[in-house]
């Protein structure tokens, strides 16, 4: 089959080099600047390669709009705020969150949206659906207000940042995991040298892994919480982190492919499937740990939805819904919670500053 534009360059870039990192990797399928993944289309979706919470319940978006405004208030209802969405998709989350929110005296007057995103194409679905809230767009934490409080929210967000893999050889070494050319067999797996740092950053139980164990190491992940970190550390507020993975760090290969909502190899139509893998909350929290956080959770995603009250909220919705809506209703809220589908393999984590007014105030959703 000939190669796409963006196989010829990794291909290029793979016999320059000695093959490329599954994180260099990852990150030019996915966010290349012309070429990427999310530079082409939108994703989500029946019609598209995958379908997230905020895309199959409102429930989602309204019960995190309640958390939100909480934490808003324990945080002694600051006139102003920043509201920042990490990855928003079509906006669905922020949208629903905003619509329950509307009855919260001061909270829409206080909230400034914030979107941190890459994609052209979901910018502009983002614009359309937020129409009326005067979002701001960036493409970094970098370029957000300074000095004034902060609540943020970022649902499958850090499963699409860059991941390495690293394998333990017959020999007992760790080495990487890297995507290399073959003339014959096209993109294939190989592993090489793996970087010093890398290995000097694996957990200590994982350490003795015996040989062909996979583990997988994003750094990118936790330098992303630590800058959010550091605002946290500057102003008042909290991070809430929602996404599939797991508690303690672990061995096991969760690089995934998502095309047409069905498993793909990931070496194949570059560039035009989603890439993802599990997140190591365990690395998360630890990154946290190290800066005087107030870190709660990670809890499943079903425990963390029920403790705000999403089943009151669909018994409400459901007086005054059709039977059609309501068999909605139903098959989202039971995707959102059951163990089965998304309430167990989801986690979320919460990372929130110290000097919230009474120093006591914890976030809701977490008892
Ligand atoms: N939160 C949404 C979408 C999840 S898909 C939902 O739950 O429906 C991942 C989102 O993160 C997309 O909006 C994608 O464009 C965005 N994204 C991926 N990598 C990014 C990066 N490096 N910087 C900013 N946004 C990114």
């Amino acid at each position: 089959m000939p190669l796409n534009p963006l196989e010829k360059i990794i291909k290029k870039e793979a016999l320059s080099g000695n093959g490329l990192t599954l994180a260099r990797f990852m990150d030019l399928a996915l966010a290349h600047p012309k070429h990427g993944y999310y530079m082409k289309k939108d994703p989500l979706g029946r019609a598209g390669d995958f379908i997230t919470a905020p895309e199959v319940s409102q429930l989602f978006g309204e019960i995190l709009g309640v958390w939100a405004a909480d934490l808003w208030m324990k945080m002694g209802a600051p006139e102003c705020f920043t509201l920042l969405e990490c990855g928003p998709g079509r906006g669905t989350l922020m949208s629903d969150l905003s619509r329950a929110t509307k009855n919260i005296k001061g909270f829409h007057e206080a909230a400034q949206i914030h979107l941190l995103e890459i994609s052209p194409v979901l910018k502009n679905k983002q614009a359309e659906t937020l129409r009326g809230y005067n979002p701001r767009w960036h493409n970094s934490l970098e370029t957000l207000p300074e000095g004034q409080p902060i609540i943020v929210i970022a649902n499958e967000f850090l499963d699409a940042l860059p991941v390495h893999q690293l394998q333990k050889d017959s020999q007992g070494d760790w080495r990487e995991v890297n995507v290399i050319w073959d003339d014959k067999n096209g993109f294939e797996y190989a592993l090489k040298e793996a970087d010093k740092n890398l290995i000097n950053n694996l957990p200590f139980h994982i350490q003795n892994a015996s040989p062909g164990r996979v583990f997988e190491i994003a750094p990118v992940r936790s330098r992303f919480v630590e800058n959010l970190g550091a605002l946290l550390q500057k102003n008042t507020g909290g991070v809430l982190f929602i996404d599939y993975g797991h508690t303690r760090s672990g061995v096991g290969d969760t690089f995934q492919a998502l095309k047409n909502n069905a498993y793909a190899n990931p070496l194949e139509h570059i560039g035009e499937a989603d890439l993802t893998s599990h997140v190591d909350f365990e690395a998360l929290v630890h990154a946290a740990q190290g800066m005087d956080l107030n870190v709660c959770g990670p809890i499943g995603q079903g425990t963390f939805l029920r403790n705000l009250g999403i089943n009151l909220r669909a018994r409400m919705l459901l007086q005054s819904a059709d039977a059609q809506q309501a068999e909605m209703l139903e098959k989202g809220l039971h995707r959102l919670i059951y163990s089965r589908q998304m309430g167990e393999l989801f986690k979320v984590l919460y990372i929130g500053s110290t000097h919230e007014p009474d120093g006591q105030n914890q976030p809701a959703g977490f008892v």
